[in-house]
């Protein structure tokens, strides 16, 4: 049966003003599971102007921050009571294995409790202003943001962004992927059930060109935080850039995974194959690159070539697959295309390269895990970001060497090192123009970590203190302490001006 999933505005399902609606399929069997109503531009003026309202009444920032704090931990204890459910929901969806969701929805709890901590623990500030004055400076909530969500993570991210504006106290109007709307909706409820007041959560499913665009160029914004494809992200950022709204963007990857000769090569093969296919390599911080020192860069492919053939295709739900079908149709033609150009420009295909035959998979997405060599920073996907289930390999000569082709790319997002010179691995570490860098590991996430990159990967960070911190404004108040009464006009001696 197909669910029917409803726009969420000031505390109530509602459908799209022009009765409008678009479908999500399964990537795994191609089945409509959702009839989504569709949100006009119409709908995202009431949306602002809903979430405008709870943020002028004070009606969720104006309580008490170790309340705001309460309501979200009871929001964390709801989600957790339903992670099993939601995973399966989204690994319906959007096709990641029923295995991966489990283990991402657990932890997501753990964003509600850590920005209802900030929320609770938060300080201003009191500026040094001289002799006669006390400066009071409060952090404040923004007002209203807008919240533009991918479909590869859908709950994370859509928490990611949430929990921190929440937390400050803003009230938000989400747009969720067109692709995995379902779970950031039933997000709203749970936020509710557990006390947010109506009109501070609004969520606007639609897609991107339409509801997107509308939410990107809306006025009523005091700021926009997107997670999405670099060309999205520049969009959307000019958009809200006309009207003056600040742009928070997470955008997109392809991260080196830099093995040295030093790193047992078991483990590091087995952190390449959980860099690059996990999400079937549909991923921001996908370990896209594999650079491997030369000496033994051989053994390192031929390990991971044995290790990717041997990976479990098919229907993401089964525990026993570790690798689901891509998101879509489209997203799948993207891939067989960057492969065959990677091809007609000399590259060679190690493994995978094409789409499984087995018959029990043709009704889904699936491509094969591929592994590409003989590939050089003059072909395109060296520096392309594909956003699927292929990793290309490289070798190099020693550090300078790792470092130079780990940072060419227009990509600065996330990267890993894998050795055992502790020295070697954070010198590089710190020489990579990129916001995250895992050390003997890859892919690792938490509340208090911040997340974002550099030169393409986007703007601002997400998780952590300066997450909160740019959901927030100073608002300062100087008061007069002076004994003595200030009257500029009534003296022509030199006064001090502040
Ligand atoms: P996308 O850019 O196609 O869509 C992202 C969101 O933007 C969706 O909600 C979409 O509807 C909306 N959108 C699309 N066009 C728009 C427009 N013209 N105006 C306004 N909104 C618009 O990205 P996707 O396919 O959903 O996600 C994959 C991309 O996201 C990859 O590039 C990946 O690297 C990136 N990503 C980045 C991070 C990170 O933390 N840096 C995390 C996850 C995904």
């Amino acid at each position: 049966m197909v669910d029917q999933l409803l726009l969420h505005i000031d505390g109530r399902n509602v459908p799209a003003a022009d009765g409008g609606t678009f479908t999500v399929a399964s990537p795994t069997t191609g089945e409509v599971l959702f009839e989504v109503s569709h949100a006009t531009p119409a709908d995202v003026d009431v949306a602002v102007a809903a979430a405008r309202a709870a943020y002028l009444d004070r009606r969720w920032w104006g309580i008490p921050a170790r309340d705001r704090a309460r309501v979200l931990n009871r929001a964390a204890a709801i989600l957790a009571d339903r992670v099993d459910d939601l995973a399966r929901e989204e690994t319906r969806q959007i096709g990641r294995t029923l295995r991966e969701m489990r283990a991402q929805l657990r932890r997501l709890p753990e964003w509600l409790e850590y920005f209802g901590a900030l929320a609770a623990t938060w300080e201003g500030t009191v500026p040094d202003f001289g002799p006669n004055h006390l400066n009071v400076v409060r952090r404040v909530p923004l007002g209203v943001a807008g919240l533009i969500t991918p479909w590869n993570h859908p709950l994370l991210i859509t928490m990611k962004k949430v929990a921190a504006a929440l937390g400050a106290g803003n009230s938000i109007v989400v747009k969720p992927s067109e692709l995995g709307p379902a779970v950031p909706l039933a997000l709203a409820g749970i936020l509710e059930e557990a006390g947010v007041p109506a009109g501070v959560v609004n969520v606007v499913p639609g897609l991107g060109p339409t509801t997107g665009r509308a939410l990107s160029e809306h006025r009523g914004l005091d700021k926009l935080d997107i997670t999405g494809g670099t060309e999205t992200g520049r969009v959307v950022a000019a958009n809200a850039g006309r009207n003056l709204v600040p742009v928070t963007a997470e955008l997109g990857g392809k991260a080196p995974v830099i093995v040295f000769d030093d790193a047992p090569v078991e483990a590091a093969v087995a952190g390449a194959l959980f860099a690059s296919f996990i999400a079937t390599g549909q991923t921001c911080v996908q370990g896209a690159r594999l650079l491997v020192q030369r000496t033994i860069h051989d053994e390192v492919v031929q390990a991971l070539v044995a290790r990717t053939r041997a990976l479990r295709l098919g229907d993401p739900l089964d525990p026993q697959t570790q690798i689901g079908p891509l998101v879509s149709q489209a997203q799948r033609a993207k891939v067989v295309e960057a492969v065959g150009r990677a091809q007609a420009q000399g590259a060679t295909v190690l493994c995978g390269g094409r789409v499984p035959e087995d018959p029990g998979l043709s009704h889904g997405w699936f491509y094969e895990p591929t592994v590409i060599g003989g590939i050089t920073p003059d072909h395109d996907l060296w520096h392309e970001e594909v956003f699927g289930p292929v990793v290309v390999v490289a070798p190099f000569d020693d550090e300078g060497d790792a470092v130079a082709k780990a940072n060419d790319c227009p990509y600065g997002l996330a990267a890993s090192v894998w050795g055992a010179d502790t020295g070697r691995c954070l010198r590089t570490a710190q020489a990579l123009d990129v916001g995250i860098v895992w050390v003997n590991d890859h892919h690792r996430v938490d509340p208090a970590s911040p997340w974002g990159g550099t030169k393409e990967s986007g703007l601002g960070t997400e998780n952590g203190v300066d997450s909160f911190r740019g959901y927030t404004r100073p608002h300062s108040i100087i008061v007069s302490t002076a004994a003595q009464p200030f009257d500029w006009f009534a003296s022509t001696q030199e006064l001090r001006y502040s």
